[in-house]
């Protein structure tokens, strides 16, 4: 009979580990504590799923784990995971490098998932959560109690999710878990959620969407940069630039640095070409009153925002706006300051930075402190940015402790 291994955790990660180490011949038991698996599949990608990208490598990740990244991904990269769901019989679409499924529905990805656990004979216990999970050093065994008996496991693989999105199931239980076999976790902080701002302007130019480039500061230094949709909502920054700049504004408000956003509403220009775009349509149109004047540049509550916070009134003619106003109206346009008081917390998050120290796991993502348990997806100190690297971590990471698990 082939090894007995427990995956704790019916995620992305977790029914990927099983299918592998079940297709190597071990019998494998999945434990998650909702009702049904892969609940956060359902609703990745607005319900799409961007179960991953064509542009792959370790520059799109984070955390201590980046080193561990290249041999995982070789091990089991983009073309594996494609290869993987086209086998389970998944027709995949792809939009300018990222990846879907035809049916544009998460629920396919979910559904062949669970179709393959069965076809393995996987067990899978819903409604279990693992409370302890301990090794016995007689038996050479793990112990998972459950109803008031322990069941033995040759091998353990900690598939429990961060701290993103808790009505999924990953609530951070499982660095408890982890932390009882001495491992060290990385501070957790949402990684990919809205920012919260310190102004009250906001609650004018919520709802708008729109091309802007944020430049993220941290202590007055540049610590990132991002460009695309940019959503206003009525406490801030929101959208996918505001999401990829997350983690990094997160640990420094944790740190209590100071953390500002620099919102660029004309990315296209620097401050020549601002000046003399806002020169050509003085000449044309120096007549107008204000608000006309600026009517087409950007969305008209930006406009008006900008306006506001300049100074100008919208009733004053353009021609007539001193020389200062117009500087201070041009700054705004290309870097309107903001406050980032923290982030829209875990609950709304879609991913979480943070988790098991990677320094602390073997290549085979196994752990250094206690042979024969195993760590895969966003328990460990590894995040991706926006556009299916997330998925496709917790595939990858699944796979190779997987195989890990069954074969050693
Ligand atoms: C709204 C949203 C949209 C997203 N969109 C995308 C996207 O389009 N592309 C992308 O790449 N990523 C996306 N992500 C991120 C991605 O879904 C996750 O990174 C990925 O699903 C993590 O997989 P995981 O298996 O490691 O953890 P999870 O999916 O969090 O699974 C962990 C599982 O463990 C269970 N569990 C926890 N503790 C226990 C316990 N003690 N006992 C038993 N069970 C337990 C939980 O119930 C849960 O089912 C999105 C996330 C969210 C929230």
């Amino acid at each position: 009979m082939g090894r007995q291994i427990a995956v704790i955790g019916g995620g992305a990660a977790g029914m990927t580990a099983a299918i592998q180490a079940a297709g190597e011949g071990a019998a494998v038991t999945v434990y998650e504590k909702n009702d049904r698996v892969g609940k956060k599949i359902l609703s990745t990608g607005n319900g799409r799923c961007n179960f991953s990208n064509e542009a792959m490598g370790a520059a799109f990740f984070h955390g201590s784990g980046t080193a561990l990244l290249g041999g995982v991904l070789s091990a089991f990269g983009v073309a594996q995971t494609k290869a993987f769901f086209a086998s389970l019989g998944m027709r995949i679409r792809e939009r300018d490098g990222y990846l879907y499924p035809a049916s544009d529905q998460a629920s396919t990805v979910l559904d062949l998932l669970r179709y393959e656990l069965d076809r393995r004979r996987v067990t899978v216990h819903t409604q279990e959560p693992v409370e302890t999970v301990s090794f016995d050093r007689d038996r050479k065994k793990f112990l998972i109690r459950r109803q008031g008996k322990d069941f033995c496991y040759d091998a353990v693989i900690l598939c429990c999710g961060g701290k993103a999105a808790p009505n999924t199931g990953s609530d951070g239980n499982g660095f408890r878990l982890a932390q009882r076999f001495g491992h060290r976790i990385v501070r957790p902080v949402p990684a990919l959620a809205a920012l919260v701002c310190k102004e009250s302007f906001y609650k004018q130019v919520a709802g708008v969407r729109c091309d802007a480039a944020l430049t993220l500061r941290v202590d007055g230094q540049e610590a990132g940069w991002e460009r695309g949709e940019l959503q206003l909502t009525d406490y801030g920054l929101s959208g996918i630039p505001a999401f990829q700049l997350c983690r990094t504004a997160a640990y420094a408000v944790l740190d209590k640095k100071p953390v500002t956003v620099h919102v660029s509403f004309l990315p296209d220009f620097d401050e020549t070409s601002c000046g003399s775009f806002f020169r050509e349509r003085l000449a044309a149109h120096g007549e107008d009153e204000m608000d006309v004047f600026l009517t087409g540049i950007v969305n008209k509550k930006v406009n008006r925002l900008l306006l506001k916070l300049s100074g100008i009134r919208e009733t004053q003619r353009a021609k007539e706006v001193s020389v200062e106003a117009w500087q201070r109206l041009q700054g705004l346009y290309l870097g309107l300051e903001t406050v980032v008081t923290g982030t829209n917390g875990f609950d709304k998050a879609q991913v979480c930075a943070g988790g098991v120290d990677c320094s602390e796991v073997t290549e085979a993502l196994m752990s250094k402190k206690q042979p024969g348990l195993y760590f895969a997806g966003e328990i460990l100190d590894i995040d991706g940015l926006c556009g299916g690297y997330n998925l496709q971590w917790a595939w990858s990471s699944g796979m190779v402790a997987g195989r890990a698990a069954a074969r050693n």
